[in-house]
């Protein structure tokens, strides 16, 4: 009987281990991609680029002479009518870690069981399992340093090759058209533009892979800093997808370390233990994505108006504040930002603005191409001060002297923002053509003034911050 492979955020054929395993078992493999309501939950801008990714394996499996089925619903309805069609016996995924899906994934392991199907849950979208990382005393690591001690001499498993031939069924069941999904709807900004900006699918990311190993590793650690630079992998989105599975890109940094380049790739292979830490943390601790991981904060005066002028600025790339424009802005265009700058813009609006910063983790949900639930979460709450090893709250970053230091020739900022510039580079009237119409702006308008100046900003997050009540 066949083997269901419900294929989730591992759009990939290679270093695939439920797929491997699905090959291996000799049965006939159906490929199935489900939209149920944890997958129609996501953001606009992550579910427009899940749809490109969609396609693009659906393509690559029938290379392979494989299909992908694609099906609306509850999971559990749609799994058990493909069981019921093609009278399959086991159903195969790859692990998630976010509250929503364990939850479903639970469910439905158990409800497979007790219908006699199995049920099997598979490694590949972390390097390491939440339960298999512990620190001294048996917890978890809620410090980034130690983790990164425990695990980086780690062995982890050499990626796995692409099956040379996914064994198809004698029938295939019946699957929905995927433009009938309709999964850019949500997009009310120019997907074309952005669409320019997207390195889509297995193949491209690992090219990419390769050429950062080959070309930019090596100064990695001196140059992931500066946001003008092509300095760092921007393999975030396909990691994101599971266009590329972080097992592949920790052995190639460990090629590029005995190769020589050691200082920039023992450093890319921390970043990628910064994914894991938050995803270990989000695992033991699911509230990361829902409120204050220090509950302590709860008691802190955020703003949590999301209507606030200052606020609308802030998403539209108009506080006056040019680092943190050009940042909202290159989000606008390509769906990313540079690390640099997402810390710089999350502190303007954590602190210079006082807001929560679920309104800032909300709108990166929404709009980033390369949202994850975990990073962003802790990233969010890392700048807010509120989350697990966070910067201190008095930290107020000073966006001014932030843009000198990493951005000295304001190479970035000019790529970002047009208005003042006599000859404003395609990059930045993107922008015009990326931004929803109701923001309704022209490269001709002015450059605002502040919403809020850093002095005024820095000295309201303080008195906040000394007044507070914990
Ligand atoms: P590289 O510098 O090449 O790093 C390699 C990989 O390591 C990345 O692809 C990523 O998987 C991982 N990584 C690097 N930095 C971090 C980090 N700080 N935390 C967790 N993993 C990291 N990253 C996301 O993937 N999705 C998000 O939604 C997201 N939201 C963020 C929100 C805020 C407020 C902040 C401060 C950071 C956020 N990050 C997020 C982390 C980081 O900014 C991106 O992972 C990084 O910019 C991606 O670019 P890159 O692939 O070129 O990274």
């Amino acid at each position: 009987s066949p083997v269901i492979l419900w294929l989730r955020r591992d759009l990939r054929l290679s270093d695939h281990p439920a797929l491997d395993a699905a090959c291996s078992s000799g049965r006939p493999v159906i490929p199935v991609f489900i939209l149920d309501e944890v997958t129609e939950a996501i953001g606009a801008a992550p579910k427009w680029r899940l749809g490109l990714g969609i396609g693009h394996l659906a393509k690559r499996l029938e290379d392979k002479g494989s299909r992908l089925i694609l099906r609306r619903g509850k999971a559990r309805d749609v799994l058990r009518d493909l069981i019921e069609d093609t009278g399959a016996g086991a159903v195969y995924w790859s692990r998630l870690y976010d509250p929503d899906s364990m939850a479903r994934d639970k469910w439905i392991k158990q409800a497979l069981n007790d219908d006699g199907i199995e049920a099997k849950s598979f490694r590949g979208h972390l390097l390491f399992e939440p339960w298999e990382v512990e620190t001294g005393t048996g917890g978890f690591y809620k410090v980034f340093t130690p983790m990164w001690k425990n695990v980086r001499e780690r062995s982890v498993p050499e990626p796995l090759r692409a099956p040379a031939k996914i064994p198809a069924p004698s029938k295939w069941p019946k699957s929905d058209e995927l433009e009938g999904w309709a999964l850019g709807a949500a997009m009310n900004r120019g997907a074309h533009v952005m669409r320019a900006h997207i390195r889509l699918g297995e193949e491209a990311a690992m090219d990419r892979l390769d050429y950062f190993i080959d070309a930019k590793v090596a100064d990695y650690a001196d140059q992931r800093d500066f946001p003008a630079r092509d300095g760092t992998s921007t393999l975030s989105e396909p990691l994101t997808y599971g266009e590329i599975s972080p097992a592949r890109c920790w052995h190639a940094a460990l090629r590029a370390e005995h190769g020589g380049d050691a200082a920039g790739a023992v450093t890319f292979r921390k970043e990628l233990v910064w994914r894991e830490f938050a995803y270990h943390l989000m695992y033991h601790t699911p509230r990361l994505t829902t409120g204050n991981w220090r509950e302590d904060w709860d008691a802190f005066p955020w703003t949590t108006d999301e209507r606030r002028a200052e606020v609308r600025a802030w998403k539209e790339g108009r506080t006056g504040i040019p680092i943190v424009d050009a940042g909202m802005r290159e989000l606008q265009v390509t769906g990313r930002m540079h690390n640099r700058v997402r810390m710089i813009v999350a502190s303007y609006l954590t602190k210079h603005l006082m807001c929560h910063w679920k309104i800032g983790q909300d709108w990166f949900a929404d709009q980033l191409v390369d949202w994850d639930p975990a990073s962003n979460a802790l990233g969010w709450q890392w700048v807010a001060g509120s989350g697990p090893d966070a910067a201190p709250y008095f930290r107020v970053f000073n966006p001014l002297t932030q843009a000198e230091k990493f951005d000295p020739k304001a190479r970035y900022r000019n790529a970002w923002i047009a208005e003042g510039q006599a000859d404003p580079p395609d990059t930045a009237l993107a922008y015009f053509d990326a931004i929803p119409r109701r923001w309704a702006r022209a490269a001709s308008d002015a450059y605002p003034d502040p919403v809020v100046t850093h002095e005024a900003g820095r000295k309201a997050a303080l008195n906040a911050y000394e007044n507070r009540e914990f």
